[in-house]
């Protein structure tokens, strides 16, 4: 085989060079100043510290993140409490209570007295056979039966894994995170984020074992238009630079999906990409000191919250970050004013639990929005997702957008790439 060329330095692209590399020679061309595209950390000025650019939550059954972790060597750089244990706080009703899901397959946890969701009925487990069932138009709405089972886990844990109301989202698609995660048991529902950062955790070692592989990334250099004839890739250009594609060799598109449709809808008149998008907004709290969490928290430093806007609060030494899903629904309110009413719910659902209690006005923060995190997941959308496979022969696609049959996370980009990657050996 002659050279892969990979366009995009994000998840997918860097899954399909480190799949690579090693076999074939690789080379990958990234647009940015840095590589990691959406899952990337970076310093910030107003905190005087690195931050991510939004927390990533990964779970015991993204087994395709793992075996990309393995394969760079940074398994031990996640952290989790090892068990399947959700501390939440229910902001409405006032109640923390922690879900601690049974290791195995059958669900004990739900049964009454077991560590279970607080007011739910039994019956309502009903919803997770209806997600695995769904056909391709429904929406997760008309999968859950009213209860709380439903306000109190299925529906955040919707919101997160699409990023999309429930109103809107794919049941299909959420069925089949069910049918990988709750489905396998407790323990394939362990939680884990990067003790470090993204970068640290998912890129720096990547672009590590890249270079110890020899294959060439090269930042700052964005493809900006691909010259195609005879049915396959003649060459990239790279604004004057012109890149010729030898009959040996492959080309991997992992960019997102509006510039892969620039890059190859005057060539492919059927193309679709998703066009739909949905934003995730961080705010990152800094702290004078390390916050020193007691009780369940100071296992999993993760906390669900029910009932308000944010849904997750991570602990990461002297900054608390918070994580809002399918958060167009606030775009129009002042981030100012929104970070501080956040605050007011960290505030009470971690506050309690903190040596010393949290101050009352917020600290230094840094509100960070990704306004085209994911895709909207829903059935529309859905159906606008492409096969890896494109009509020229040495060309494939990846990325989240992708045909994968996950949402757009990071199991779906990283497993997209190994794809990709297959697809071309
Ligand atoms: C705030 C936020 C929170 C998230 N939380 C989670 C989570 O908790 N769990 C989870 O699993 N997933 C989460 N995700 C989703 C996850 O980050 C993405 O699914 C994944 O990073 C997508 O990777 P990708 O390679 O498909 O796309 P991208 O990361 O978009 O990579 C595409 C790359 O292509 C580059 N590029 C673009 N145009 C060009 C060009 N013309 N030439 C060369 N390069 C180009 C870009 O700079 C980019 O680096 C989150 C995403 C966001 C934004």
């Amino acid at each position: 085989m002659g050279v892969v060329h990979i366009v995009g330095g994000g998840m997918a692209g860097l899954s399909a060079a480190v799949e690579l590399a090693g076999t074939a020679s690789v080379v990958v061309y990234e647009a940015g100043i840095a590589c990691g595209g959406r899952a990337r950390s970076y310093f910030d000025r107003k905190l005087g510290c690195r931050i991510d650019n939004g927390n990533h939550l990964l779970l015991s059954a993204n087994e395709g993140v793992f075996r990309y972790l393995g394969l760079i060597g940074a398994e031990k750089t996640l952290t989790g409490p090892g068990s399947p244990i959700f501390p939440y706080f229910d902001l409405e009703a006032d109640l923390a209570w922690t879900l601690r899901l049974s290791r195995g397959r059958v669900p004990f946890w739900a049964l009454p007295g077991g560590a279970r969701v607080p007011g739910m009925r039994l019956s309502e487990l009903g919803a997770l056979f209806a997600l695995l069932q769904a056909g391709d138009d429904a929406v997760v709405a008309d999968c859950l039966r009213p209860g709380q089972l439903a306000r109190r886990l299925l529906e955040p844990f919707a919101v997160s894994v699409l990023n999309t109301t429930c109103a809107e989202g794919s049941a299909r698609l959420l069925g089949n995170v069910v049918r990988r995660s709750l489905m396998q048991g407790g323990m394939a529902c362990r939680p884990w984020f990067p003790a470090i950062g993204l970068s640290e955790s998912l890129v720096d070692p990547a672009l590590a074992h890249l270079s110890l592989m020899r294959a060439d990334v090269r930042t700052r250099t964005r493809v900006s238009g691909l010259e195609v004839e005879h049915g396959s890739v003649q060459a990239l250009l790279l604004g004057d630079e012109r890149v010729a594609i030898g009959p040996e060799d492959r080309v991997i598109l992992a960019v997102p999906p509006g510039v892969a449709e620039s890059l190859l809808a005057s060539h492919w008149a059927d193309f679709t990409v998703p066009d739909a998008f949905e934003s995730i907004l961080n705010v990152h709290y800094r702290l004078p000191a390390p916050v020193d969490v007691r009780g369940v928290l100071a296992q999993t430093r993760l906390v669900g919250l029910v009932g308000g806007i944010a849904e997750w609060v991570f602990v990461k030494g002297d900054v608390l970050s918070v994580t809002v899903s399918a958060a167009n629904r606030y775009l129009d309110r002042d981030m100012d004013t929104l970070g501080h009413s956040i605050w007011g719910e960290v505030r009470r659902a971690v506050g309690p639990t903190v040596a010393g209690g949290l101050p009352e006005t917020a600290p230094a923060m840094r509100v960070v929005v990704e306004k085209r995190a994911t895709f909207a997941a829903t059935p529309a959308q859905e159906r606008r997702r492409p096969a890896l496979r494109t009509p020229f022969g040495n060309l494939v696609l990846a990325g989240d957008w992708t045909a994968t049959g996950l949402p757009a996370t990071l199991e779906g980009a990283i497993g997209s790439g190994v794809e990709a990657a297959r697809a071309i050996l």
